[in-house]
């Protein structure tokens, strides 16, 4: 069993996740990693984890599905050892106008982005209740701040997302827990890509660094939430966008 501390990533297969995997790895964490689905790309991202001298649990997990989260954590820590930091990064998206949107992608994206960070963080805090401590870090969007055309189902799990970081944050802050949420801008990732090429470009005119982030720019910011030297920040909203809410 490992000494190490020891993180828990959802969708830490490709994209964010990834990027967020391999940066703790390299600060030294355990990692446990959980995906939608089995396949190369996360046998892949297992490899470059592992490749970095750590132990690691990487296995699918739906975070929509309570007890299937609870499993996972339960094998993650007989595994590693007692989590330490959990960061809520799983997140689809299924964008249409309001009017068009079939009620099956509300309740799809509702289920896995903001039941699925509510599903792992009650999972998790139980154990640092237990222990004294943890961080938490939940992975919002500027969507999430300031709304978006198209995505009234993600823009509103995102917004969730930040009600339940502020709200966990009050209830746990007296126990040596910490919560803070991450709201990333454009990031050049498979969510991203899948855009069409004209969206991508009115996308781009509107971020003042006239670029898209990368996944590990955003890790950087997780690192440091959820490390020792974020000690007296909790509650709190961070954007990682190039400065496209300015
Ligand atoms: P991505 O490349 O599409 O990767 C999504 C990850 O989530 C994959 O590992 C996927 O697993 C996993 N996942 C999806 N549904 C899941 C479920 N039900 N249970 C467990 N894991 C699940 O996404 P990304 O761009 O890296 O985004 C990561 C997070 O950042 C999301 O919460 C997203 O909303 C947020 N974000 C992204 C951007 C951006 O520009 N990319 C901007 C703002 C916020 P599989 O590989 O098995 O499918």
């Amino acid at each position: 069993m490992s000494e190490r501390p020891c993180v828990l990533i959802s969708g830490a297969s490709r994209g964010i996740g990834r990027a967020i995997a391999l940066r703790l790895a390299a600060d030294g964490y355990a990692v446990a990693g959980c995906y939608a689905s089995p396949g190369e790309q996360a046998d892949k991202t297992r490899a470059e984890v592992a490749a970095l001298d750590v132990p690691t649990h990487f296995a699918p997990c739906d975070v929509a599905d309570a007890a299937a989260v609870e499993a996972f954590i339960h094998d993650a820590q007989r595994r590693l050892g007692p989590l330490t930091a959990v960061v809520n990064n799983a997140g689809i998206n299924r964008d249409a106008p309001l009017v068009l949107m079939p009620p099956a992608d509300w309740a799809d994206v509702v289920s896995t982005n903001l039941t699925g960070t509510w599903n792992v963080c009650r999972a998790a805090v139980f154990g640092f209740l237990k222990r004294g401590g943890g961080a938490v870090v939940n992975m919002s969007s500027v969507a999430g701040i300031h709304g978006n055309a198209g995505q009234t189902n993600y823009a509103a799990t995102k917004a969730g997302i930040i009600g339940l970081t502020k709200s966990l944050a009050k209830e746990v802050a007296s126990r040596g827990i910490r919560v803070n949420a991450v709201a990333p801008g454009f990031i050049e990732t498979d969510m991203t890509t899948a855009l069409p090429e004209r969206t991508r470009n009115k996308a781009l005119e509107r971020i003042p660094m006239r670029r898209y982030g990368t996944p590990d720019e955003v890790a950087a910011l997780v690192a440091f939430l959820v490390s020792a030297q974020a000690s007296y920040v909790t509650g709190q909203v961070f954007s990682v966008d190039g400065g496209i809410t300015l």
